[in-house]
This record gives C-alpha cells, sequence and structure tokens, in this order.
C-alpha cells in the first residue's frame, strides 16, 4: 500500500497581513481601467472642472491623473492611503444619502498595495503643493512640500508589479489603453461640465478630448462621431411610483451598428447592466435590420435605499430593487421615443396577385398616446411583418453619406457641373399621412382601386399565361439561404441548391408589381423635390446616357425632358404616383413594395430613359415600356461605387428580408428565367452527401 504521507493536514498559518491586503487589493483592483475609474470619480468629487489622464503601456506602467480640484489637506496625506480612510462619509446612515462616489475609502489603499503611488497635491489655500509617495497603505518616507498647481496629480506605476498572477492574467497593452479610454470616453459624456483629455505618454495629440462647459451630445460627437451625434434622440423620463428618473440619448431608427453601446451611469458611476442593455436592444430589433444595434447613453437616478452602492467595486455589474419594473419603464420610455419619430407614415401595400387581398400597414407604428403595442411586445413569426422603419432607417440614415441622399455628384468622383454646390440633394420621406388621429381610431380599409384598362389586363394576362410552373413551385417553396453579392443569392428547393441572379429576378418581380397593383401605389415621398432638369443633365453628362454632340446641347435636352414630362403628369401621378410639381420638380416615385426603396443612383438614368426610351403613344406599349424602364430601376443591382458596411447590410438585410419574400408570394417566373441562366442548380444534397461519406 501507498504511504498516506500526503493526507497529513498542512499546518495553518496566519497570512502575512502585506499578503491578504495585496489579495484583496488585487481584488478591487482588477485591471488599469478599474483604478482609473476610481481615480476620476475621486477628482469628480473633488469638484474638478479639468482631468487629464496620461498613460504608458496601457497603464500597467504608468498611470498618471492630474485634476484642478480641492486638493488634499499636508495633514491628512499620510493616511489618504490607508484604508477605511476617507473625507466623505462620517456613519453608516451617511450610506443611504450618498452623493459623492467614493464612500469605502478603499480605493487609493488598494492602488497603493498593487502600485507605486505618488501623490501631489495643493489645495487654495497652501502656498505650494506636498508630494508623497506610497507604499502598502503607507507612506514611503515624509511628505515633502514641492511646486505644484492647484489640485491633485495621482501617479500609479508598475501596477501589480508584486502579483505575477494578476499580471499575467492581463490582456494585452492595447486592449488595457482601449478599456482605458472607454472609461475616459464615458466619463467625459457623462461629466460635460468637466474637459477630459486622456493621452498616451510621449505623444502630444490626445486619445479623448473634450472640453470644460460642453454638453453630452458635443462630447458624444466629439468621440463617438458625428453619424452617431446626429441621430440621437433624447430620453427624458421620470417614474414616481418607482422613484426613478432616467435622463440620456439613444440613436434612433436611422442608425444602426454591429455591436451595442450603452454608456450607463446609475446615480452617476459607470456601471453595466446587461438586463438593461438587453432589453432596449429587443426594443430596437423591431427597428434595426438584422443583427445590429444602437448606440445609448442613459443617466439613472435611482432612489439611493433602492441601490445596493455597497456592492464589490468589481461588481460593475448593478442589481436595483424593482429593477424588472425600472427596466420596464425605461424600455417604454425609449420606444416611445423610437416611435414618436418615425410617426406619421403610411404606407401601402400591394396586392401584386389578383386574389391576395389588401390590407392597410398595421398602424401600430404611429405616435400618440393611449394603448400601443410596442414592437418588443409582440412576438414576429414572419420577416413580412418587420415594421417599414426597419428598413428604411436606411434611406433616411446616415445623411452626408446616406444611402437615399442622392447626391447628384456623378459617381468615379467626376466632378460636379456646378462648382457651386449646387447638386441636388434628395432624401426619400416616406408618404405622410394628412393627421395623426387615427391612433384612436379605428382602422379604415384602404379601397384599391379596379383598374380595367384592356392594355393593363392583356399585359397582366401574358405574364400569367406565361408563368414557367416548376419555377412558380420552386419560388412558393424556397427557403432562402444567403446572398453571394447583390447580383447573387443562393436559395434551397426540395435538395437542391440554386444560384438565383437577384437581378434579373427583381426586375421581373417589379415588372409585375407595376402590371398587377397599376394604379394603386403608394408615395416614396423625395424630402426635397428633385429638378428633373438637375436630373436630366446628370444622366446626359453620363457616358451611358450614349449623349453624343450631335444631339444637341445638353441644355436643350434637358429643358425638353422637364416639359415633356411635366406634360405627362397628371397621368404620372395618377397611374403610377409619380409626383411632379409645377416647377419640373420630381416629387415621389411609386412604392412597389413595402419595404424597399430603390437605388437612388440610378434615378438621372431613370428620369432620362423615360423621357427617351418609353414610347408614349400606344397605350398598351406604353404602359408596357414605362413598367420595363421602372423595374430596371427598382431592381437590386450591382452598385456603381465601392460598398460601404452600410450599404452592403442594407442590400443583404433587403434581399432576404423584403425581396425574396416577395418573390416567394408574389412572382410568376416567365419561361424566359429557365433557360437564361438567371437560375442555376449548384448543388444536389443527395449527391453531396455521397461526397462527404467519404470523408
Ligand atoms: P473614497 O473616495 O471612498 O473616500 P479613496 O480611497 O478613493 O476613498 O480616497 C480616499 C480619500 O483621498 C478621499 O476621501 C479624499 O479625501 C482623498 N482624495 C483622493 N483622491 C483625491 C483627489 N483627486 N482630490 C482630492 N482628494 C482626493
Ligand atoms: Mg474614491
Amino acid at each position: 500500500m501507498m504511504a498516506s504521507q500526503t493526507s497529513l493536514p498542512g499546518t495553518i498559518r496566519k497570512l502575512d497581513e502585506v499578503v491578504v491586503n495585496r489579495i484583496a487589493a488585487g481584488e478591487v483592483i482588477q485591471r488599469p481601467a478599474n483604478a482609473l475609474k476610481e481615480m476620476i470619480e475621486n477628482c469628480l468629487d473633488a469638484k474638478a472642472t479639468n482631468i487629464q489622464v496620461t498613460v504608458k503601456q496601457g497603464g500597467l506602467k504608468l498611470l498618471q491623473i492630474q485634476d484642478n480640484g480641492t486638493g488634499i489637506r499636508k495633514e491628512d496625506m499620510s493616511i489618504v492611503c490607508e484604508r477605511f480612510t476617507t473625507s466623505k462619509l462620517q456613519s453608516f446612515d451617511d450610506l443611504n444619502s450618498i452623493a459623492t462616489y467614493g464612500f469605502r475609502g478603499e480605493a487609493l489603499a488598494s492602488i497603493s498595495h498593487v502600485a507605486h503611488v505618488t501623490i501631489t497635491t495643493r489645495t487654495a489655500d497652501s502656498k505650494c503643493a506636498f508630494r508623497a509617495q506610497f507604499i502598502d497603505g503607507k507612506l514611503k518616507e515624509a511628505v515633502k512640500p514641492c511646486a505644484g498647481n492647484i489640485g491633485t496629480q495621482i501617479t500609479v506605476e508598475d501596477l501589480f508589479y508584486n502579483i505575477n498572477t494578476r499580471r499575467k492574467a492581463l490582456k494585452s497593452p492595447s486592449e488595457e489603453h482601449a478599456k482605458v479610454s472607454e472609461v475616459v470616453s464615458r466619463y467625459a459624456v457623462h461629466n460635460s461640465r468637466v474637459g477630459f483629455t486622456l493621452k498616451k505618454y510621449g505623444e502630444s495629440s490626445a486619445d479623448v478630448r473634450t472640453p470644460p462647459n460642453s454638453s453630452a451630445v458635443h462630447n458624444i460627437r466629439t468621440i463617438y462621431g458625428p453619424s452617431i451625434a446626429k441621430e440621437l434622440v433624447e430620453i427624458e423620463h421620470e417614474d414616481s411610483r418607482l422613484c426613478f428618473k432616467v435622463h440620456g440619448f439613444v440613436t434612433n431608427a436611422n442608425y444602426s451598428t454591429k455591436k451595442c453601446t450603452m454608456l450607463l451611469f446609475i446615480n452617476h458611476r459607470l456601471v453595466d447592466s446587461t438586463a438593461l442593455r438587453k432589453s432596449l436592444d429587443t426594443v430596437y430589433q423591431a427597428y434595426l435590420p438584422k443583427n445590429s444595434h444602437p448606440f445609448m447613453y442613459l443617466s439613472l437616478e435611482i432612489a439611493p435605499q433602492n441601490v445596493d452602492v455597497n456592492v464589490h467595486p468589481t461588481k460593475h455589474e448593478v442589481h436595483f430593487l424593482h429593477e424588472d419594473a425600472i427596466i420596464e419603464s425605461v424600455q417604454t420610455a425609449v420606444e416611445a421615443k423610437l416611435l414618436g419619430s418615425n410617426s406619421s407614415r403610411t404606407f401601402y401595400t400591394q396586392a401584386l396577385l389578383p386574389g391576395v387581398s389588401f390590407t392597410e400597414d398595421d398602424k401600430a407604428s404611429s405616435s400618440g398616446s393611449g394603448d400601443k403595442t410596442y414592437a418588443h411586445h409582440m412576438v414576429r413569426t414572419d420577416s413580412k411583418e418587420q415594421k417599414l422603419d426597419t428598413f428604411l432607417r436606411a434611406p433616411t440614415t446616415q445623411g452626408a453619406g446616406s444611402s437615399n441622399q442622392v447626391s447628384t455628384t456623378n459617381r468615379e468622383g467626376r466632378a460636379d457641373r456646378n462648382e457651386d454646390n449646387s447638386a441636388i440633394e434628395v432624401f426619400i420621406d416616406k408618404e405622410q399621412t394628412t393627421s395623426s388621429k387615427e391612433d384612436t381610431e379605428p382602422k379604415t380599409q384602404q379601397k384599391q382601386r379596379q383598374i380595367k384598362l384592356s392594355s393593363v389586363l392583356s399585359l397582366q394576362q401574358t405574364v400569367k399565361d406565361d408563368a414557367h410552373k416548376g419555377l412558380t413551385e420552386m419560388f412558393r417553396n424556397h427557403k432562402f439561404v444567403g446572398c453571394v453579392n447583390e447580383e447573387f443569392s443562393l436559395i434551397q428547393h426540395q435538395t437542391m441548391l440554386f444560384l438565383v441572379n437577384t437581378t434579373t429576378v427583381s426586375k421581373e418581380l417589379f415588372y409585375q408589381i407595376l402590371l398587377f397593383d397599376f394604379g394603386n401605389f403608394g408615395n416614396l415621398r423625395l424630402s426635397e423635390p428633385a429638378p428633373i432638369y438637375e436630373l436630366a443633365m446628370l444622366a446626359l453628362d453620363l457616358e451611358e446616357s450614349g449623349w453624343i454632340e450631335a444631339d444637341g446641347p445638353k441644355e436643350d435636352l434637358a429643358t425638353y425632358i422637364v416639359d415633356f414630362l411635366s406634360s405627362k403628369r397628371e397621368m404620372l401621378e395618377d397611374y403610377f404616383s409619380m409626383e411632379i410639381d409645377q416647377n419640373g420638380n420630381l416629387c415621389t416615385v411609386p412604392m412597389l413594395l413595402e419595404n424597399f426603396v430603390p437605388d437612388m443612383d440610378g434615378l438621372p438614368m431613370y428620369i432620362l430613359r423615360l423621357a427617351t426610351e418609353v414610347d408614349w403613344d400606344v397605350e398598351k406599349i406604353c404602359f408596357e415600356s414605362f413598367a420595363r424602364e421602372t423595374s430596371n430601376f427598382y431592381c437590386v443591382k450591382k452598385s456603381l461605387f465601392v460598398p460601404t458596411t452600410e450599404s452592403v447590410d442594407k442590400y443583404k438585410w433587403c434581399t432576404e428580408h423584403v425581396l425574396y419574400p416577395a418573390l416567394r408570394t408574389s412572382i410568376l417566373p416567365p419561361s424566359s428565367l429557365a433557360n437564361d441562366s438567371s437560375i442555376l442548380q449548384i448543388a444536389n444534397l443527395p449527391d453531396l452527401y455521397k461526397v462527404f461519406e467519404r470523408c
């Protein structure tokens, strides 16, 4: 038998107090950003209006913070770094009405147990500053007078020099720097009266810099960028029943990004609440494209007795009394704001195929008070139930870089004709309802107009007669697999995988919508009426237009196009929801498919071709060619520009959630699609299984 030498108990020894403190300190201060957060809060407690942070190696080598606050009295210097010394809390009862960040007197002590700390400080009534170094909570040597500004500078060097394990657990200096930067940025947004600077040691330019007496929005712009700042809506909500209030700024449905960012302060302390973040993110799911998220900055003030401020300092994750109810209340406030910023729009849905009933858009998304159905309370079972805002954020988004904004500056960076920045900007604004009082009124059913024009009926019949049975079956029952690019997507039908030319089939889809919904389109309103003259001039500047000198001056042609299309005004508006005003501006284009906005880059060519390629003389040919030109403009195609992340997200979302669902329910695929390589079978699953079996 093996001897049982291992079963003897080890002697229990009392740990050296210094070691205990060090371990405890390592728990409190886990990384440079934790230490910095505590120190920033001390500066704010000391009423600083300027806080400068300097770091070396992500704060591991050096973390220095300089403020212009009250300073520390010389006689207090010897004990500032001892545990449980604080100038902020006198009795336990004070905890209930605590207004300052610090109260435990633990931060500086902890830091001094795991790093070399030097404090230089001067109060307003002192003739000079004083400096001292600390080790394990104690003064290393006597406090020395020195020169210095009013305020305090704390230098933390070689963090975790004495705890190997902690040091090793840390991420790279660049990741630590990112964390440090996040802390400074967030405090800067929340404390906009105070100027913040974050610099890497030895570098002259700052990573973060905000001026004193700024505003939250201004600081968000400076730090997080204008694309976020310009889409912010203010949240202001108070709930007397739950004894809390919330104030902040969140992005609207026009902005979205891959990662959800939430700057959360509870009673002015930077914290995390996964529960709150997730709940709010859920609200946005109804408004933003799949897998995209908002930016949110929220400051909650909760009755102090309801928040456990005495949580462990590393517990950034907070919990508070009535958490669920408070979260729901904040959720409601945010959603109300999101709805409010997208209110009063009417959309028409189409009955593409005969027999598909027509219903008005669900008004749950309109604004107003009362019994609203919030999106996060609804269960979505079908991507078609996505609200229009979800997609249309794309068009109304991103301002200067906006996808719905058609700047008539031409592609490929060719110079604009007009030096004086007269480029037309076209924003799509979805059609507005005349009043918003329908919130409380029963929804009226929109009547679809019966079109009895024999030309249209005959074009419809041709489409029906030409429908390919096999392909119809395939589209009705397909599963969308994914986008390859704008032009191609993969779909599965039964056990087969197909590569489908999205451009060709969407062109056909829009053509058919134009015929079957003839005279019943909703409007997509351009936020600025677009001068047809300018659009035509732009198009003529494009090589694609085929303009040659023999065609005559472009100006004359453009004028002709304005006059010509204006002469068709009544018909265009009546049948195709294309409004042209008295000044020759295009105001609306038809809404062919809910949640779908054509790429406005194609608008100039579309206008030119309407005037030149449509045969306006014979009714049937006119409608057919008009529908062909229009579907050519609407179809999803390869963008002429280098795609941005946003444009990629947009077309992918739209292809999956708008286009292919519409193809499923509506398209009558012409037999030509069966033979022109628009749809290619690229795999058959049973065959693939055979291949894999061999592996
Ligand atoms: P707490 O903030 O909980 O009081 P700390 O360990 O963070 O504990 O700080 C201890 C004390 O040191 C504070 O109470 C305060 O008096 C003083 N102190 C720390 N940082 C500063 C500063 N930047 N300016 C003025 N006083 C400070
Ligand atoms: Mg403190």
